[in-house]
């Protein structure tokens, strides 16, 4: 019996006024359905920007110290569902169940540390130039915010959104992928039992270029927050720009990973296998391109290979399962069609190829093309699946060349044991994150995380910028009668 999901609005579960439904596929099997969720329509999207609204005045006002209990309750109830939620997460998106499970314990950390940082974040005052006046800069919450996010990371990105907007004492209007409805829909559900006040938090499912462009273009929602595709996060910016909304955009990457010929290869290995096939080459700052000095290429390309060929690429659900399937069939086609381009523009294909799986699922092996010339496709576009293009280089300077030459400017690392190399690289790239000996998709809360160039607008997520996106500043001067 497959459930159907209702809308979340004003702490109430309601059907689409559309009557309509769309279904949920799991990815490892062809044709197969999770639930049915309600295909939304403006006057829902209506009806959850008019229940945020109205919630905003009370939430606003509300005593710092309650939103946190509040937040505070809803990070013990996600901890508790980690497990039920961890499989739900690898029901609709494939990853493995451990990535899934560290995608709630990365969620966890993220939430606990804007929970404590928030009370710090208030505390700006200080004596003004005249001794008589006081200064400080107060902090006001926005109002209603949009939250839009992507499958990839169903969960742990709308918490990276969506607390530091409630605990800033924003109300929400969130939107999941339509691929992983089922995940924002549990969140949702959470909220409710942690006691959220009516309309203060609110979630619709549905298609992106249908309700997701309302919530963008209504002059009531104060703020976008979204993570996607670069192409989509264009279309956010200029329609927001009409009513001047304040935007966050997490977009797409190519990140490259640098191996010089002093590096510690195995390690360097571990880190192209882990960020280039954890979910599939799924994520934002999954390593795409491998930059590796010319005099240790053989030996690094024929390194990942036999890797590669050792995966068990299958249903995430089984413990033994190194690699998923891709999110569905519109990435699985995708992904197919840039390998076949890569090979037809001249790449060398040294692993890869057909699953005997990929009947019963979206799965795709570990692909390594090498050869890879800059001008090509596979080393231009974000293919966002597990392929990795390699490509060499003799000095650190044309390193950095290719490293840069991309209109994305997410995530890199070098793998060097020369200090030298790491500053000239921590210097010269162009990415909103640097790793030296680790691997492109490491991140902590305390550090700001977004990108640079096309891979990224807008105050970063993360650190003290992931509060401060969510407010105004007031600057006060204030002096007795
Ligand atoms: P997507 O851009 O297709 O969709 C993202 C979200 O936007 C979905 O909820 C979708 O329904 C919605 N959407 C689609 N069209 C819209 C429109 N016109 N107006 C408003 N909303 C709309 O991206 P995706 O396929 O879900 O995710 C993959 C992309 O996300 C990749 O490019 C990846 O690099 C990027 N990503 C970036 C980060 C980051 O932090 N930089 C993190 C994860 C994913």
């Amino acid at each position: 019996m497959v459930e159907t999901y209702l809308n979340y609005i004003a702490n109430e579960w309601k059907p689409s006024r559309s009557g309509a439904t769309f279904e949920d596929e799991n990815p490892a099997q062809r044709g197969s359905n999770l639930g049915h969720f309600q295909s939304s329509t403006a006057q829902d999207v209506d009806d959850a920007i008019g229940a945020a609204a109205e919630a905003f005045p009370r939430w606003r006002r509300t005593p710092l110290t309650e939103r946190q209990q509040i937040v505070g309750e809803f990070l013990r109830l996600l901890k508790e569902a980690r497990n039920e939620l961890a499989r739900i997460v690898t029901l609709e998106n494939g990853k493995t169940i451990r990535e899934s499970r560290g995608e709630v314990d990365s969620a966890l950390l993220e939430g606990n540390y804007h929970l404590q940082q928030v009370s710090a974040f208030y505390g700006h005052t200080g004596p003004g130039s005249f001794r008589e006046i006081t200064t400080w800069v107060q902090y006001q919450p926005l109002g209603v915010v949009g939250v839009i996010s992507p499958w990839n990371f169903p969960m742990n990105v709308m918490c990276r959104k969506t607390l530091p907007a409630l605990l800033t004492g924003n109300t929400v209007v969130f939107k999941p992928a339509s691929f992983t409805p089922w995940s924002g829909i549990f969140m949702a559900k959470l909220f409710e039992r942690a006691g959220l006040p009516a309309g203060v938090f609110n979630c619709i499912t549905g298609l992106g270029s249908s309700i997701g462009n309302v919530i963008v273009r209504d002059p009531r929602v104060r703020a976008i927050s979204f993570t996607g595709s670069t192409e989509v996060g264009k279309i956010i910016q200029a329609r927001a720009a009409a009513n001047l909304t304040r935007t966050q955009l997490e977009l797409g990457g190519k990140n490259a990973l640098i191996v010089m010929d002093d590096a510690n290869i195995n390690q360097a290995a571990d880190a192209a296998m882990t960020a280039g096939f954890a979910c599939a080459g799924q994520w934002c700052t999954s390593t795409s391109r491998i930059l590796v000095h010319h005099a240790i290429a053989p030996q690094f390309i024929s390194l990942l290979t036999s890797r590669c060929e050792k995966m068990e690429v299958s249903d995430g659900l089984h413990e033994s399962t190194d690699m998923g399937p891709v999110a569905g069939p519109q990435q699985y086609h995708d992904i197919r069609a840039a390998i076949d381009k890569a090979k037809v523009d001249g790449a060398e294909l040294v692993t890869g190829g057909p699953t005997p799986n990929e009947e019963s699922g979206y799965f795709i092996r570990p692909t390594v093309f090498a050869c890879v010339d800059p001008h090509m496709a596979v080393f231009q576009e974000e293919i966002f699946g597990p392929v990795l293009a390699v490509t060499e280089f003799e000095t650190l300077d044309e390193a950095l060349t290719l490293a840069n030459n991309s209109i994305y400017g997410l995530s890199s690392s070098i793998f060097t044991r020369d200090l030298g190399n790491a500053k000239t690289y921590i210097d010269g790239i162009e990415a909103g994150l640097a790793h030296v000996n680790i691997q492109t998709g490491y991140k902590e809360p305390s550090l700001p995380f977004g990108g640079v160039k096309q891979s990224g607008a807008g105050l970063p997520e993360n650190s003290e910028s992931g509060l401060e996106f969510f407010v105004d500043r007031k600057a006060v001067y204030l002096k007795g009668a």
